[in-house]
């Protein structure tokens, strides 16, 4: 069982291993793909000790310099697809 948050309707739900579509694995973190039972849409989670770091570290950062910088849109694309 997964616990998730609907992106679509915000709640949370307690999702069946059966729902899950897919499960690949990336260099800085693990994104599973789950037919949400919430909204019947498809939502894609990411979760990773490397991918929640660099989220906290772009979080601080961004905190310190609200303006984004040519890098971190540059992250930010890069990480774009699933
Ligand atoms: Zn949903």
């Amino acid at each position: 069982m997964l616990l998730i948050t609907c992106p679509v309707t915000r709640t949370d739900e307690l999702v069946a291993d059966r729902r899950i579509r897919s499960v690949a694995n990336h260099p800085t973190h693990i994104a599973v793909a789950v037919d949400c039972p919430s909204c019947g849409g498809t939502h894609v989670f990411r979760t990773g000790r490397r991918w929640e770091d660099d989220r906290a570290a772009r979080a601080a950062t961004q905190t310190a310099n609200p303006t984004p910088t040519a890098a971190s849109a540059r992250a930010a694309r890069v990480r774009e697809p699933a």
